[in-house]
């Protein structure tokens, strides 16, 4: 709509609107913006980046509205001057996992797919208008902001503990053009690894849990990475559960807590039929974590049917953002939006 008609409506509706005809018209406009998620949440950050006027590139805030690109969004230029604006032009994309993505009007159906954890194959036959590997660059640029969202510390009782996945090459084109990533056949996935123990075949994932339900996780390269992992992210005064690893002990006492050890249960079936007291309700353990720790291997190794380590970190904040309390579709599309990358990317 042209923008003089534009604000000609907005001045007749703020004068000649009853309260009624108001609240309709808020349900008419929830409607419509609902069926147009994607362009709607760039309009709504375009407004955000038009009131920040903060450059992506540099940081400066001598920003300027600057025309309208191509496909209609708003361009903003930031202006050089004596303290150094970089002088280049931008939109509210810029900087973001979506710069230079194309097609909004499509991002909410392919957000509402993501929630069902909708597979490439599945996503290009609904009929929603893109290729196979438009929809898997879509999902990492969605992922991409959903990685990065974790608490900053956890707090009050929390249990700390390490999974592990197989390290794994899905997609890798190495395998076909026979250059493997590794040197061994390609193989199914699925089964143990092929060393007992901890090896070069598994990743851990560290998780820590709190009462509040935050949750930290971090795909490490080994267990010589937890106390990285964690450290200045424990609240002072809480208390960390964990299995007794010398790690979990140190950043207990690192960061002021208390660190309480919980023994595995034991395995002797007749030692346990014997003499184990009844678990007391109430009682510090591991559960949560364990049972976090399954809900993921469900998700990654069936649902998914298999992840490549190297976008590990993604799927795991995937599963995250689908676990949050009144999570939405559009809400891959707006963290993405205002994820910012580093200035390089
Ligand atoms: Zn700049």
């Amino acid at each position: 709509m042209d923008a003089k008609l534009f604000d000609r409506l907005k001045m007749a509706l703020a004068t000649e609107l009853s309260a009624e005809q108001c609240v309709e018209l808020e349900e008419v406009v929830k409607r419509l913006a609902g069926r147009r998620l994607g362009e709607a949440a760039v309009a709504r950050h375009t407004q955000e980046v038009a009131a920040a006027r903060h450059c992506p590139r540099c940081g400066h805030h001598d920003v300027v509205k600057h025309g309208k690109d191509a496909a209609g969004h708003q361009r903003f230029r930031c202006r050089r001057g004596p303290d150094g604006g970089c002088g280049r032009s931008f939109n509210a994309m810029t900087g973001t996992p979506f710069a230079r993505m194309r097609m909004p009007e499509k991002w909410g159906a392919y957000a509402r797919l993501m929630e069902e954890h909708v597979s490439l194959d599945d996503v290009v036959a609904s009929g929603i208008g893109i290729s196979r590997h438009t929809a898997w660059r879509w999902r990492h640029r969605m992922l991409r902001a959903q990685a990065a969202i974790q608490p900053d510390q956890v707090a009050g009782v929390i249990e700390a503990d390490e999974t592990f996945f197989r390290t794994a090459y899905k997609g890798t084109r190495g395998w076909k053009r026979g250059a493997p990533p590794e040197n061994r056949p390609p193989r199914y996935r699925g089964g143990p690894a092929l060393d007992v123990g901890l090896s070069g075949e598994q990743v851990p994932v560290l998780t820590a849990l709190d009462s509040a339900g935050g949750v930290i996780e971090e795909v490490l390269r080994s267990r010589a990475g937890i106390a990285a992992a964690l450290n200045g992210r424990v609240a002072e005064g809480s208390v960390v559960c964990s299995d007794g690893l010398k790690a979990y002990v140190d950043v207990a006492k690192r960061h002021g807590s208390e660190h309480l050890c919980i023994a595995p249960p034991r395995k002797d079936w007749l030692a346990k039929a014997k003499g184990g007291k009844p678990r007391k309700k109430g009682r510090l353990g591991l559960g949560h974590v364990n049972a976090h720790h399954e809900r993921l291997k469900t998700f990654i190794n069936r649902e998914l049917r298999g992840v490549s380590t190297r976008y590990l970190h993604h799927y795991l904040g995937w599963a995250r953002a689908m676990r949050r309390p009144g999570f939405r579709p559009e809400q891959l599309i707006d963290e993405a939006l205002r994820h910012c990358l580093p200035p390089d990317c």
